[in-house]
């Protein structure tokens, strides 16, 4: 099925209000953990500190305000139908405009700049940036966007280690707990503990990100990761740490972790943390003009 020309606009636009609406509308699981967290906690300052997240939510959600004042780094998950032809380097070209007329038209801080030079062009884009990650998905006639605005005071709390086979899963374990207990209150607690396994070092940062993608309530599919989603998830809430590292029974919304296939002298592991706030946002594009949004 080629797709018309127009497509590519429709992409752009779609990218502008993902940008936008993601820093204002918090995603309904992530809203519902944390009115269950600010009922169930029993010390008073994590209980303060919930009821301000839910009171900034609300804000973003009445007054049209983004939750928090960090734009982040714009980052795509792409997933293209395998009956689409589309002219991948339009495509990109549109996410870029999308990205850049987000921050224009709002208008909304530029985060993003040279990593030497510091220099900013203004626009929330620069070499490589937007970050855009590309999928196929066989016999589908659309494309979905999943966006994320990755605030730096999580992303900068991203870890990985070439573990060897013989630490094993005990070995998995230690270094996500020990990189959750040295983070502390930088990346914004309650976190969703993003954990990636296996492939590559670049491959196994990247499903770390991407699993901080799902929706709560989610788990891995093969039995056993999923098992070790939920004890790593129990051993991190029995820290301590809570709600803006000042104490509490909530200190990640989830732990869930993605995986690959690796070397056979190969054991990597990656963390990367998402902060309570856990934007995304959804679109779905057919080639006939339909949009449908969601998170
Ligand atoms: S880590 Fe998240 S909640 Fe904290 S300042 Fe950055 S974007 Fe905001």
């Amino acid at each position: 099925m080629e797709v018309p020309d127009t497509f590519y606009q429709l992409v752009e636009t779609a990218c502008r209000d993902l940008y936008i609406k993601s820093l204002k509308e918090i995603p309904p699981d992530i809203v519902a953990a944390i009115q269950r967290a600010a009922e169930t906690e029993t010390k008073e300052v994590a209980k303060r500190i919930f009821s301000h997240y839910l009171q900034s939510i609300a804000l973003g959600r009445e007054k049209n305000m983004m939750v928090c004042q960090d734009t982040g780094i714009p980052i795509y998950w792409v997933e293209i139908g395998g009956n689409l032809r589309l002219d991948g380097a339009k495509l990109s070209d549109a996410i870029v405009r999308g990205t850049e007329r987000a921050t224009r038209e709002h208008p909304l801080r530029s985060s993003i700049v040279s990593p030497l030079r510091r220099e900013n062009r203004q626009t929330n884009t620069g070499e490589r940036i937007p970050i855009i990650h590309y999928d196929f998905v066989r016999d589908s006639d659309v494309l979905d966007i999943l966006f994320m605005p990755k605030g730096s005071g999580s992303e900068n709390m991203s870890f990985m280690k070439m573990l060897v086979p013989a630490d094993g899963i005990n070995g998995i374990k230690r270094f996500v707990l020990e990189q959750v207990v040295g983070a502390g209150p930088k990346p914004c607690p309650p976190t969703i503990v993003g954990v990636g396994i296996g492939g590559s070092s670049d491959l196994c940062m990247t499903l770390a990100k991407k699993a901080t993608t799902r929706p709560l309530g989610s788990r891995n599919p093969d039995p056993e990761i999923a098992a070790l989603e939920l004890e790593l998830f129990e051993a991190i809430n029995q820290t301590g740490i809570g709600p803006q590292g000042l104490g509490g029974n909530t200190t990640a919304l989830a732990v869930h972790i993605e995986s690959a296939w690796t070397h056979i002298t190969c054991n990597p592991v990656a963390v990367n943390m998402q902060c309570w706030r856990a934007e995304r946002r959804r679109a779905r594009l057919w080639a006939d003009g339909r949009v449908e949004e969601g998170f």
